[in-house]
């Protein structure tokens, strides 16, 4: 499996309303980054504060100059749907996700092996 390379086509896909916010994004935000909290909705990201519409691409999504790369403004306090992103094999191959490479569609239990422990950190303990 291959190292992410900032492609940016799960954002792109999923950024605008294709995500949600746990309880936690959502108090962080309120206390910590009114910024991001502005555009939310009852609940629901992400919403434009000036119109109150729901916002067709992700508002936090940037691409790098010259390259064809991309990076999230808020990467340390992005919500958790992007935060375990990207979770099984299945979603990653349907995605055309870069990371995927030949060896890991020959053998997809040990890809999906490889990817838990590369997102191990990224994860909420199973063991509390
Ligand atoms: S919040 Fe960041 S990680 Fe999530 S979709 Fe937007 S740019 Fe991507
Ligand atoms: S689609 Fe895969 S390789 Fe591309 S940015 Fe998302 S996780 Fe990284």
């Amino acid at each position: 499996m291959r190292d992410c390379n900032q492609c940016g086509k799960c954002c792109i896909h999923y950024g605008g309303n294709g995500l949600s916010a746990s309880d936690e994004d959502l108090n962080w935000w309120e206390n910590n980054r009114p910024d991001i909290f502005k555009l939310v909705k009852n609940k629901q990201i992400w919403f434009d504060p000036a119109t109150s519409a729901p916002m067709e691409t992700c508002p936090w999504l940037r691409k790098l100059p010259n390259q064809a790369k991309y990076t999230c403004e808020i990467y340390f306090d992005r919500p958790e749907d992007c935060r375990l992103y990207p979770s099984s094999i299945d979603e990653m191959i349907r995605d055309e996700c870069e990371m995927i490479e030949p060896a890991d569609m020959r053998n997809i239990r040990k890809a999906q092996q490889q990817l838990d422990i590369i997102m191990s950190d990224s994860r909420p303990s199973s063991t509390g």
